[in-house]
């Protein structure tokens, strides 16, 4: 799919706000791709549908959830971490992507999981450091991710746990396993 059309049929499903972020994902998803030798249209297209669920009802995500049969410890969370999961699904039922590492980078791009793909690893930080994004520690970040994929993942995982242990959130174990996976064996 060109990049045209997908931007076309992304921006029906998205706020303005929520667009911006996400033509800010997919530039600094291609630039990631260049810098570690992933595919740039593979980059290009998960980066432009990573948030494509964000906005689907609670409701109808989670029907998806349990006919899909995921881990029902899912619907216990918060929402803000279904539409990954959620959006894998409903792209190739709804716009035909079936290109597993695509579909794979965006089901994990809010948690990440242990032994994620190259292309994972560039989504889940292009969503992370895009410009758009303000908040502390990002600038560090985006510094790691210039010469260090895995140290910048890794950082932005533990902020992440950081600032979601602070405001007293559960965290998913996907998120704590990934965060791990690092320590234990080096991404
Ligand atoms: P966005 O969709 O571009 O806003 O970004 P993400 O999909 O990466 O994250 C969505 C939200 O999920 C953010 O507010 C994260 O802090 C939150 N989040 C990420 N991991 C977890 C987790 O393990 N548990 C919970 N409760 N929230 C999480
Ligand atoms: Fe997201
Ligand atoms: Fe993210
Ligand atoms: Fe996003």
């Amino acid at each position: 799919m060109e990049r045209n059309e997908a931007i076309a049929i992304i921006k029906e499903h998205l706020p303005e706000k929520r667009f911006i972020h996400t033509l800010g994902v997919m530039e600094t998803a291609i630039q990631l791709a260049k810098t570690y030798h992933c595919d740039e249209k593979q980059a290009e297209l998960a980066a432009i549908f990573h948030d494509y669920a964000k906005y689907r009802p609670a409701e109808e995500m989670k029907q998806i959830i349990i006919k899909e049969g995921m881990p029902k410890e899912l619907l216990a969370f918060n929402t803000e971490i279904w539409h990954g999961p959620v959006g894998a699904v409903l792209i190739k039922n709804e716009i035909g992507i079936d290109d597993e590492d695509i579909l794979n980078a965006i089901r994990y791009h809010t948690t990440g999981r242990p032994g994620m793909t190259t292309l994972e690893k560039v989504i889940f930080l292009a969503d992370y450091i895009e410009p758009g994004r303000s908040f502390p520690g990002v600038e560090e970040v985006r510094e790691l991710a210039k010469t260090d994929l895995d140290g910048a993942v890794f950082r932005s995982l533990q902020n992440t746990i950081i600032f979601l242990a602070k405001k007293g959130f559960a965290i998913y174990k996907d998120t704590l396993d990934t965060y791990n996976s690092f320590l234990l064996k080096g991404g």
